[in-house]
Order: structure tokens, then C-alpha cells, then sequence
């Protein structure tokens, strides 16, 4: 095992330039500031020693054999939108951004496939899709993620109550090995048995055991028409009391939402987006695709009953683009709004079984308010993934947000376990997860965590510190 890291010389900046090019190279304190952390700073903030932008996957092949022979760290860099401290050079070294490697190739209509290289955007892959009247499914909340970053971090998102994650739409992977060997994870087939599964132990991989440099991805056949439901609730316990009745209905709704009316009133006050409906503490958001209008109908009206059946304040039918568009523009700002409404924000991300979620939602707000904590429980709450959010007031110093943010988020994590959830549903574990992952998932876990990362990376060198720490 590789720790500590050789320090990067002139010779080994040289050696990087002369595999790339002089000027998508910059050294030390020269490297922007945003290339220190991702979307949480609060996970980390690591200089790197060199950071390059690669054109091709010869090049990453080539820094990736020079860092094995060299022991030198390397992590790579999507869109830097994680929310886990992931894409971070804990131990220095160099940072590899693939941004610019975002080519989308034509769609194979034959197989239903794009392909892409890991730089492409989400909203990108998506609109190329769509422009051929097909369409890619995951849609998690930030658009502007790279494609190489939403496989490696199997990104859920919205829509995953339908359509389930990154992963189920991953046909095949071409990936850059620790050692520089360029290899293929499975291929355009709908089905494979040959082996183990390793594509699938990649996807959600975050970065730590190979570098993704193209992906095949399925898409679907586009839904003729969708509609969103809003339904105002006295409390966010009654909306999440409401998941499961949706759930039993005879439509698979696409998006299952609930946000409480602080959480909307932050982002009015502080983004000036309107959300249509005024009553209720709460509102569950609900959202069906269909492929006929007389499907969608049924569908929406059996939901309205249902919600006015059960305690719903009203239920508002946001049937334009327009009037979805300005319900889900407030779900989708809920992270900047809390950005600018507190010091700093804590992302719990638990996941529990949709039979637990309103218990959840309940004993969260218990835990958090023990610790003097401003707690907003929210998101995809029709697949479990409750975004606890911890908001940092104004007034507690640093070593008070820090002891009560830590004391309540082993309490969270021991309460969805006993509920039987797990620590992250879409976020990761990154740096930001680390301390509280042992715990979680035990020592046998851990054991086989640090079996698979060396399978892939003998030498530790591939963004090292992150999912599994060996220190
Ligand atoms: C407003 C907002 C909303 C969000 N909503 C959601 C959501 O609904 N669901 C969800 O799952 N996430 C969500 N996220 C988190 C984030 O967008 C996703 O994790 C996304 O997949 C990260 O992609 P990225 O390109 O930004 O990756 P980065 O942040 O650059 O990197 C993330 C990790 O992947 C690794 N990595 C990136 N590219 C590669 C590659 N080509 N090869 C190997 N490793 C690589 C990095 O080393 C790092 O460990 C949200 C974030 C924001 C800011």
C-alpha cells in the first residue's frame, strides 16, 4: 500500500505537460479555489498540486501509468456539482478534469443507445435524446453534472420512483485503469452474464476505482404527455403518511416530493421563484408521465380522490408547462435557497423503507431539535431519500455547529438503521460520509470494501481517502 504519496517535483509537471499540453496544466496556488472542494466545502477543502484538463483517453492513460509508477495520487473531476467532498485531492497530487472530453455521439436507434464521453452534461445527453424523440430518464436536480459523474456516483434523483437510477440505464462502460490499461465494462447488450458483474460495481464507485471515459446508455421511448399534482397537507407528517396511498394506486407515479412551507418560503424570500399553492404547512408533489391522455386522466383523478380522501388540504393540477415548471423550479432551488438563507448546511442523505418514511420524518425533527438544530426534511421522499437538511443559524460558533451537527447525525444514521434504511441514497460517502460508515455498515463490510478497492487499485492511488479510508 501506497501512503504517504511521493510531493510532486518540476519533473514530474513537466512529464504531465508533455503527455497533454502546456496549457491546460496549471500548478500549485495557481489552481482556482473552486477546484479545492465541491458543492460542500464543509467536506473538505484540499489544494491540489497540479491540475490538468484531458483531451482524450490516450492522455489519462498516459498520467494515470506515469501516477502508478510514481506513486502520485490523481482524482478525477466531473462538474464538481457532488455533494460528498468526492471529487477533492485529499492527499494532493493531480487533479484530472475529463470537462472537456463531452463529445455525444449520434443516437443508435436500432439498440435504443447514446453514447458519451464523461464530460457531457446531463442536460445535454438528455436534449439529444429528446431531439430524436426518445428519452433518458434520470433526472437528478442538477442538470449541469457531468454524464461521467452521474454514472460513477449512480445519481437518483426525481424521477427515480418510476424509472429507477443511473445505474438501470447503463448498457456499457469504458474506463482508464489505476495502471493506465484502458478497458471495456460489458457492451451494448440488453443482458449479461458473463462474469461478474464489475460494470455495475463501478457505477456508483465514486471516482475511487478506475476513470470513466465513455458510457452507453439506454433511453426509452418518449411519454406523450405528464402532469403535476400539488397537494397541501397540515403537517409534513401527513404528506408522508399520503407516500404510501399514492404508491398503492394502480399508476406508478414518476415523482414523489414533499417540502414543508419554511422550506418554500426560503426560497421565495431568497430567490423571489413562486410556489402556486399557498395553503397547508406542507406539500406533497406528485408527477405521472403517461403514453395517452385517457391514461393520464385516470391517473391524476384517482390520486386527487385519493389525496382529498386522506386529509389534503386541496389538490391542485399543474396541467401546462408552465404551472409544473413553477412548482418543480421551487422544488429544484430548495439547496441554493438554504445556501443563502444559512452559514452553512449539513446534507443528510438517509434512505429508509417507504414504510418508514413518515416515522423517520418524525424522529428526525425529535433529534435535531434536541441538538438546537434548524431541520428541514425534504425531497424524493416516494423513494425513501430523505434529504435531512441541517441549517447552520446565524449565532452558534464553530465547535457548537460542528458537535451538535456530528452528535445529530450519528442519531439520524442510528435511526434509519433500526428502521432498516441505509446512510446515503444518492449523495455517497465521499470524505463528507467517512467518519460515520464503520459504524453503519460494520467491520466484515468495511474488510470487503478494502478488498474491492485493491482488486482495482493496489496502489491507492485513485482519489484516495474517499468511500474506504486505509489510514
Ligand atoms: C442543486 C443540486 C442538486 C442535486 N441533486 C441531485 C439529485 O437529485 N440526485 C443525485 O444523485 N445527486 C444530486 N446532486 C449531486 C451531484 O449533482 C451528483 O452527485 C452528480 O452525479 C455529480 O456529478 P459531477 O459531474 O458534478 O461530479 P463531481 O462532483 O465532479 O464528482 C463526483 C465524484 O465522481 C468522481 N468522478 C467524476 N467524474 C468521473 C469520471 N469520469 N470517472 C471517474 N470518477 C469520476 C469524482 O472523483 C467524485 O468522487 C445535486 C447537486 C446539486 C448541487
Amino acid at each position: 500500500m501506497a501512503y504517504p504519496y511521493k510531493k510532486m517535483t518540476d519533473e514530474d509537471f513537466a512529464y504531465i505537460r508533455s503527455v497533454t499540453a502546456g496549457d491546460r496544466v496549471i500548478l500549485g496556488d495557481d489552481i482556482p479555489y473552486e477546484y479545492y472542494h465541491d458543492e460542500m466545502p464543509e467536506y473538505g477543502i484540499y489544494r491540489p498540486d497540479l491540475y490538468v484538463e484531458v483531451l482524450n483517453k490516450e492522455e489519462i492513460s498516459a498520467i494515470m501509468k506515469y501516477a502508478y509508477q510514481e506513486n502520485i495520487p490523481v482524482t478525477c473531476r466531473g462538474a464538481g456539482t457532488g455533494l460528498a467532498g468526492g471529487a477533492t485531492c485529499k492527499y494532493g497530487g493531480i487533479m484530472l478534469s475529463v470537462m472537456r472530453m463531452n463529445r455525444i455521439f449520434p443516437v443508435d436507434h436500432k439498440n435504443q443507445t447514446i453514447t458519451a464521453e464523461p464530460g457531457a452534461l446531463l442536460l445535454d445527453i438528455q436534449a439529444a435524446a429528446s431531439a430524436e424523440g426518445l428519452f433518458y430518464p434520470p433526472d437528478p436536480g442538477e442538470k449541469t453534472a457531468s454524464i461521467g459523474g452521474n454514472v460513477i456516483t449512480n445519481a437518483g434523483g426525481m424521477k427515480a420512483v418510476r424509472y429507477g437510477l443511473t445505474r438501470d440505464f447503463v448498457r456499457c462502460i469504458e474506463a482508464v485503469m489505476p495502471d493506465g490499461s484502458i478497458m471495456q465494462f460489458s457492451s451494448n447488450v440488453v443482458k449479461n452474464t458473463t462474469g461478474y458483474a464489475i460494470k455495475d460495481l463501478i457505477i456508483g464507485s465514486e471516482g475511487t476505482l478506475c476513470i470513466l471515459t465513455q458510457v452507453t446508455l439506454k433511453l426509452i421511448p418518449q411519454p406523450t404527455c405528464s402532469c403535476t399534482l400539488v397537494m397541501p397537507f397540515k403537517s409534513l407528517e401527513e404528506c408522508a403518511d399520503m407516500v404510501p396511498k399514492v404508491l398503492e394506486l394502480p399508476f406508478v407515479p414518476t415523482a414523489i416530493e414533499f417540502l414543508e412551507r419554511e422550506l418554500i418560503d426560503i426560497v421565495e424570500r431568497n430567490l423571489h421563484k413562486m410556489f402556486p399553492v399557498k395553503e397547508g404547512n406542507a406539500a406533497l408533489i406528485v408527477m405521472y408521465d403517461a403514453s395517452s391522455k385517457m391514461e393520464l386522466d385516470a391517473a391524476v383523478s384517482m390520486a386527487a380522490e385519493a389525496a382529498l380522501a386522506n386529509g389534503a388540504i386541496d389538490c391542485a393540477i399543474a396541467d401546462t408547462a408552465e404551472r409544473a415548471g413553477s412548482v418543480w423550479a421551487v422544488r429544484g432551488a430548495i439547496l441554493e435557497g438554504m445556501k443563502a438563507d444559512s452559514v452553512s448546511q449539513e446534507e443528510c442523505d438517509v434512505v429508509v423503507p417507504r414504510s418508514e418514511i413518515a416515522e423517520y420524518v418524525k424522529q428526525a425533527k425529535k433529534i435535531a431539535s434536541h441538538y438546537g438544530l434548524r431541520v428541514e426534511p425534504c425531497g424524493h421522499c416516494g423513494d425513501g431519500n430523505i434529504h435531512t437538511e441541517l441549517l447552520r443559524g446565524a449565532d452558534q460558533t464553530d465547535e457548537e455547529w460542528k458537535s451538535a451537527t456530528h452528535a445529530a447525525l450519528t442519531e439520524l444514521y442510528a435511526l434509519s438503521k433500526k428502521l432498516g434504511g441505509q446512510m446515503s441514497g444518492e449523495h455517497g460517502t465521499g470524505n463528507g460520509r467517512l467518519d460515520f460508515l464503520k459504524e453503519f455498515v460494520g467491520d466484515r463490510m468495511i474488510e470487503l470494501y478494502k478488498s474491492v478497492k485493491l482488486a482495482f487499485d493496489d496502489k491507492l492511488i485513485l482519489n484516495p481517502g474517499k468511500m474506504v479510508e486505509f489510514n
